[in-house]
C-alpha cells in the first residue's frame, strides 16, 4: 500500500481499487507509532476509520465521495475540530473541544477527507521550530536531532515521514514555508484572503493564512482548490475567483520572467541553499525563462515590522483567554484570588508558556499610549511601504526565487535560549505576509549532512497558479525529496 501523492491515492479510492477504510486504519497506525517517536501530533481522531467508511459508503451506492475521497490529513493543532480537542499547542487550551469545524476542515471534510490527527506546533503558533509545544518538541524525520521547523512542524514532519498523505498548516510569518523547507516537502502560503480564517485560532489577523503541505506541487494544487474561496463567516476572504489549480498546472518557464530579490542574495545563506539557488536559476534560464534582477529595500525591515505587528496583534486576540470566558483557569483551591487581577494573572501565568508571554508583554508595549505612535503606527507605516515596493516589483517579473531559510534545520535546542536569532530565520519568509502575496517552498534537494533545502517563489496577488506552475518547473528540476528511511 505505498502511494507517493495524495492525488495518486485519491483515484485508487475513486476507482475502489482500494477502500478508504483500509487507508484510513493504516495512516492511522502509522501516526500512532512513527508519530508518538517523533512528536508529530497533539490528538489523534479515533473516528478516522468511522468517517472513512462512509466515503466508502458512497462509492458503493454509486455517488460522488468528491475530489480528496479518502484523503488521510494531518490538521495543525490551531484550527477547530468539531469534536475533536483542540490545543493551539497550549495548556491554556488543553481541555478544549470545538463545538464546531474551521472552514478550511469542513470544507476538506465535505471534499471527503479524512481528518488522521491534530498536528503539533509551537504555542498559538508562535515558533520557528516547534520547540515551544505545551506538548513537547516534533523532531525532523531526516534527523531526530534536529527541529522539523515551525511553527507548523507536526504538520511538515507527519508529511515528510508518510504518516499522512497531506497536512494543513498556518502561515504568520513563515510557519508553513519554513518547516516546509527543514522537511522537504512543499508547503504554500495563500494571498492573504484566499482562505478562510473562520475557526482558526487567531494569532495576528491581518497576516494569518492556511495552506497545504505536501509531497508533490500537484496535491498543493488539488488541496488549494478545495480551501481556497470566499467564506460568509470571514469578512477578510476574497471574493476573487479561484482557478481549475489542477487543471492549469503545468511546468511553467518559457518567456516567464523570474525575479532575483537583490536584498535576498547578500549572503549569510548556507553554501547549499545558495548552490540550489544557482542550480535553479541556471536550469529555468535554460528552459527559456529570463532572470531579472529586482529590489524591495525594505525587505531589510521586515523582522521588525513583522515582531511589532504579529506582537501587537497577539496582545490583543489573546486577551480573551481570561480563565472566565475563554481558557483553563488557575487552581484556586488551596489559595484563592484575592482580587481578579491575581485571578487572571494566575490564569493567564500558568496557562500560557514563555514566548507567549514575551510576545503579549512585547505587543503591549508596542501598543501602549506613548509608544503606540513610535512602535505600531509606525510599523503599520512601513509596513505599506513595503507592500507598494513589492507590487512595484511584480510590475517587472512574475514570479520571485529565493530561499526559505538561512539555514537547513537546526539542532534541537541551539537557538532556544536566544529568541532574536530564531527571529532571525523569518528574515526570508515575513516579508511576503507583511504584504499579503502568496509564497511556497518547493524542495530543492539536499545539503551535505543529508538535510532537506527548501526554495522559495513569491507571487503578486492572487497568482497562486503562476507561483504554482513555476514550483512545477522546480520540482522537475530538483524532483521530490521522497521519505526517510523509505527513499
Ligand atoms: N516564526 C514566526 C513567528 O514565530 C512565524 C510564525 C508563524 O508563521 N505562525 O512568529
Amino acid at each position: 500500500m505505498e502511494f507517493a501523492e495524495l492525488s495518486t491515492a485519491v483515484t485508487a479510492v475513486r476507482a475502489k481499487k482500494i477502500s478508504a477504510a483500509e487507508l484510513a486504519q493504516e495512516y492511522l497506525a502509522r501516526a500512532r507509532e512513527r508519530g508518538a517517536e517523533i512528536g508529530a501530533f497533539i490528538s489523534l481522531n479515533d473516528k478516522a476509520v468511522d468517517k472513512a467508511r462512509q466515503i466508502d459508503h458512497l462509492i458503493a451506492k454509486g455517488q460522488d465521495p468528491g475530489p480528496l475521497a479518502g484523503a488521510c490529513l494531518g490538521i495543525k493543532d490551531l484550527l477547530c475540530t468539531d469534536g475533536l480537542r483542540t490545543t493551539a499547542g497550549s495548556r491554556m487550551l488543553e481541555k478544549f473541544v470545538p463545538p464546531y469545524s474551521a472552514t478550511v476542515v469542513a470544507r476538506l471534510e465535505s471534499a471527503g477527507a479524512v481528518t488522521i490527527g491534530k498536528t503539533n506546533l509551537d504555542e498559538f503558533a508562535m515558533g520557528s521550530s516547534n520547540e515551544q509545544s505545551a506538548f513537547g518538541p516534533c523532531r525532523n524525520p531526516w534527523d531526530s536531532t534536529r527541529v522539523a521547523g515551525g511553527s507548523s512542524g507536526g504538520s511538515a514532519a507527519a508529511v515528510a515521514a508518510e504518516l499522512v498523505m497531506a497536512a494543513i498548516g498556518t502561515d504568520t510569518g513563515g510557519s508553513i514555508r519554513q518547516p516546509a523547507a527543514f522537511c522537504g516537502v512543499v508547503g504554500v502560503k495563500p494571498t492573504y484572503g484566499r482562505v478562510s480564517r473562520y475557526g482558526i485560532i487567531a494569532f495576528a489577523s491581518s497576516l494569518d493564512q492556511a495552506g497545504p503541505m505536501t509531497k508533490s506541487v500537484r496535491d498543493s494544487a488539488l488541496l488549494l482548490e478545495v480551501i481556497c474561496g470566499q467564506d460568509a463567516l470571514d469578512t477578510t476572504s476574497s471574493a476573487q475567483n479561484v482557478p481549475r489549480f489542477v487543471q492549469q498546472l503545468k511546468p511553467q518557464t518559457r518567456g516567464l520572467k523570474v525575479g532575483l530579490l537583490k536584498e535576498y542574495l547578500s549572503g549569510g545563506v548556507d553554501a547549499a541553499i545558495t548552490k540550489a539557488l544557482e542550480r535553479a536559476t541556471a536550469e529555468l534560464r535554460s528552459r527559456g525563462a529570463e532572470i531579472v534582477e529586482v529590489s524591495v529595500p525594505l525587505t531589510a525591515m521586515a523582522v521588525p515590522i513583522y515582531y511589532l505587528v504579529a506582537t501587537s496583534e497577539a496582545s490583543s486576540n489573546l486577551s480573551r483567554y481570561d480563565g472566565v470566558r475563554y481558557g483553563s483557569r488557575a487552581d484556586f483551591a488551596e489559595k484563592p484570588p484575592e482580587d481578579l487581577a491575581e485571578f487572571y494573572s494566575r490564569s493567564r501565568g500558568q496557562g500560557f508558556g514563555p514566548e507567549v508571554k514575551r510576545r503579549i508583554m512585547l505587543g503591549t508595549y508596542a501598543l501602549s499610549s506613548g509608544y503606540y505612535d513610535a512602535y505600531f503606527r509606525k510599523a503599520c507605516q512601513v509596513r505599506r511601504l513595503l507592500h507598494d515596493q513589492f507590487v512595484a516589483a511584480f510590475q517587472s517579473c512574475d514570479v520571485i526565487l529565493g530561499p526559505v531559510t538561512p539555514t537547513t534545520a537546526f539542532k534541537i535546542g541551539a537557538n532556544i535560549k536566544d529568541p532574536l536569532q530564531m527571529y532571525l530565520s523569518d528574515i526570508f519568509t515575513t516579508a511576503t505576509n507583511l504584504a499579503g502575496l502568496p509564497g511556497m517552498s518547493v524542495p530543492a534537494g539536499f545539503d551535505d549532512q543529508g538535510l532537506p533545502v527548501g526554495l522559495q517563489v513569491m507571487a503578486g496577488h492572487f497568482q497562486e497558479q503562476t507561483m504554482l506552475n513555476v514550483g512545477a518547473a522546480l520540482e522537475e528540476i530538483f524532483g521530490q525529496s521522497g521519505s526517510p528511511g523509505r527513499g
